[in-house]
């Protein structure tokens, strides 16, 4: 029957190893044709030629037209691979690395982690017989600091360049001098010898074992030449062309049909709303496609998804055959892959993206694009210390880009959830993000390459210096850097070899000395996921009673602390009598009753066990600190201090830092929880009573 084998189609693509010999060859088959088809199959050989001519390539092609897919395929071929050199592509989202992956090795006929394979933080899918390799941006600078020369690469490519992210443009800066370096055929002994006291210092720490084959690895090391190759989905060429003295560019051209541009008359108090009635519009009154809907984050994309299911019952019976599938960064990869199955027959696709879908991802079948022109970013006032994720209109460019998404298999039409005038006002693209970000983890992480002057380093654009100047100061009230801006030993060194934010490092080696290592590693776990509580609309008040449970009148992060163990427990309990997997859907459930995200927990548990294991190899002690908490406050006030408010006598909240007047959360547990009713005995000091550290990303200022 019908419904069966939509579910057999859907599984097998998934699991494609288990399919009978007839299918398997079949899909080989369609995936061969679909690989030719793609524009930038035509240009195979010049793309190749153009690789072996320069060592420095940017390459500009519309999104969709094969890069990212196809290019690392054609090096392979091309033997770039050769002497167990490796293919190493850099992506500034992880969802791409992973789904990109997977895709290659489908495409190349091999199992992932094998030829074709992946690394994000504290995720790692290779092996020693990978050639192709998709990355993080941030990954590959981590990499630069057990292997200052790249060298197990013979080719990098830093995908989606006109993103512009921090990781990007400071991996763009290190690629230059590592190539120069590589291109004179053997390490620079001088240069050697600064990273060995450097790097040496940094790996001691770590782990003895690796200090020496690292090192074996440098030292006098024949290095052989290194292709940077650039790739951008923006036109504009010129600013990674003149940072690299002029480097050569190339076209690849891309196919794109006509897309009708649709604008609102007025202004949209509500754009999710908005959205959801234009998906219903769509799906009631144009023919058939895909619907592809641009949102800012996992919670507006699941509460779109709820409306949809609520609403549709109303549609008469044959109107029912729609389709939802979200993608953001936190959902789980196997759910991630399934946006790109093909709608069963008859069904319409809509897609609930965040601004992954823009360029980094493509997803087939899409004719319709619903974007409401907000896009999430992080920003950073430097004046104050504050890093807000906070909710801005799109550019220009990136408007494009979306609507462009309408239109590659034939004409489109794409729905601007505003007017037309607005369009006008928006600027032409947007803001690199080392102009507007927090620069602490890229300070630290320089350092500990040996780059020790930050401000002469050649980005690509120069981040603000008061922007510098301020990051520098929270690494150096953070004991991360000595009197002379070094980077201090053991703090400072210990710092840059976590793979955290320079306060939750902070954080982690405090507590080992105070003994709650074992407490601060759940916390920092838990801080390091999306919203580890949901609360839907509809069960606002049950979700409150749920969480009553585990608030602690202490605050967020011991509501935190108590929520792991309590799972933590019933999952050793439950593994006790039931099988690995039970145990697990059995968590899962558990999750539900008490309105936690099950995803964002799992996520938490394994970052946990990453760091934990990060903290051991660096010889950190993990110790608990029992039933007292103050130790653990304690460690928490000494690294979040730049999070420290004042409560004033008129009710309100003052940050220590800045002096300006915040608000607690509504997310927060002391939100509902008056914090002036907590238990006071372990405070101490009276006119402490009222200081709370909140979690970073709790800000709320009054304007
Ligand atoms: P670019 O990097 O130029 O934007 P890509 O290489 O990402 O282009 O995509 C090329 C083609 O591969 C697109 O047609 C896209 O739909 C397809 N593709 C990419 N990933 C997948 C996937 N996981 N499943 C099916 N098709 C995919
Ligand atoms: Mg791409």
């Amino acid at each position: 029957d019908s419904g069966n084998s939509t579910q057999s189609r859907h599984n097998s693509n998934i699991n494609q190893l288990n399919r009978p010999k007839a299918e398997h060859f079949a899909r080989r088959q369609n995936i061969e044709q679909q690989r030719k088809s793609l524009p930038i199959a035509a240009a195979e050989k010049l793309l190749l030629e153009e690789v072996r001519n320069n060592d420095t390539l940017i390459i500009v092609g519309e999104t969709g037209s094969g890069k990212t897919t196809q290019l690392p395929q054609y090096l392979n071929n091309g033997g770039f691979c050769r002497d167990g050199g490796i293919i190493g592509i850099t992506q500034p989202r992880r969802v791409a690395a992973v789904t990109v992956a997977k895709r290659v090795a489908e495409e190349c006929g091999v199992a992932l982690g094998q030829k074709v394979g992946y690394a994000i933080r504290f995720e790692d899918v290779t092996s020693s017989s990978t050639r192709i390799k998709y990355m993080t941006d941030g990954l590959l600078l981590r990499e630069a600091l057990l292997d200052s020369y790249l060298s197990k690469y013979s080719v990098i490519i830093v995908d989606e360049a006109h993103e512009r992210t921090v990781h990007t443009d400071v991996l763009l800066g290190l690629l230059k001098t590592v190539q120069k370096t590589r291109s004179k055929g053997v390490s620079d002994a001088a240069d050697i010898d600064h990273r060995e006291v450097k790097n040496g210092m940094l790996l001691e720490k770590h782990n003895g074992s690796e200090v020496a084959s690292t090192m074996k690895h440098c030292r006098g090391k024949k290095l052989s030449p290194l292709k940077i190759i650039i790739m951008s989905a923006s036109l504009d060429a010129r600013v990674f062309s003149e940072y690299f003295g002029g480097a050569r560019a190339v076209h690849v051209l891309g196919r794109q049909y006509p897309v009708d541009i649709l604008y609102t008359r007025q202004p949209e108090t509500d754009y999710v709303d908005a959205a959801l009635i234009t998906i219903f519009q769509i799906h009631i009154e144009e023919g058939p496609g895909d619907i592809l809907v641009f949102l800012t984050g996992q919670e507006e994309i699941e509460s779109v998804e709820r409306l949809v299911h609520e609403r549709l019952p109303q549609l008469s019976e044959s109107k029912r055959k729609l389709l939802t599938f979200p993608i953001f960064s936190s959902l789980p990869s196997e759910k991630q892959m399934k946006v790109f199955l093909p709608a069963p027959i008859g069904f319409r696709k809509v897609i609930l993206a965040t601004n992954i879908a823009e360029t980094s991802v493509t997803i087939p079948g899409i004719k319709y694009v619903i974007d409401p022109g907000m896009v999430k970013v992080r920003t950073y006032e430097a004046s104050t210390g504050i890093e807000p994720l906070i909710v801005v209109k799109t550019s220009k460019a990136q408007a494009l880009q979306r609507s462009g998404r309408a239109g590659r298999e034939g004409p489109g039409k794409c729905y601007r959830l505003y007017p037309e005038s607005e369009f006008d006002k928006l600027k032409d693209s947007t803001t690199p993000e080392i102009k507007r970000c927090n620069l602490s983890n890229v300070i630290l992480h320089l350092k500990a390459l040996g780059i020790d002057d930050i401000i002469g380093f050649d980005f690509i654009e120069q981040p603000d210096r008061i922007s510098i100047v301020k990051s520098m100061e929270l690494l150096f009230l953070l004991g991360a850097l000595t009197d002379e801006s070094k980077l201090s030993d053991p703090v400072g060194q210990k710092m840059a070899r976590l793979p955290l934010d320079p306060i939750y490092s902070k954080a982690l080696i405090i507590a080992s000395e105070f003994n709650c290592l074992e407490e601060m590693l759940i916390v920092v776990a838990m801080l390091s996921v999306e919203s580890i509580f949901y609360a839907p609309r509809e069960k606002l008040e049950e979700s409150r009673n749920a969480l009553k449970s585990f608030s602690s009148p202490e605050g967020d992060h011991l509501t935190f602390l108590k929520v792991y163990r309590a799972s933590d427990e019933f999952l050793q309990k439950s593994n006790l009598v039931n099988s690995k997997e039970k145990a697990e859907k059995n968590l899962r459930k558990w999750c539900k009753e008490n309105f936690i995200n099950s995803r964002s927990l799992k996520h938490a548990r394994d970052i946990h066990s990453q760091i934990r294991r990060n903290a051991e190899q660096m010889g950190l002690l993990v110790t608990s600190c029992g039933d007292d908490m103050l130790p653990f406050r304690r460690c928490l006030a000494a690294s979040f201090f730049l999070n420290a408010a004042l409560k004033q006598p008129d009710g309100t909240y003052r940050a220590l830092s800045s002096g300006l007047t915040v608000q607690i959360h509504p997310s927060s547990v002391l939100f509902r929880m008056k914090p002036e009713n907590s238990n006071r005995s372990s405070m101490g000091a009276k006119r402490r009573e009222h200081m709370h550290i909140f979690a970073p990303y709790r800000w709320g200022t009054c304007s």
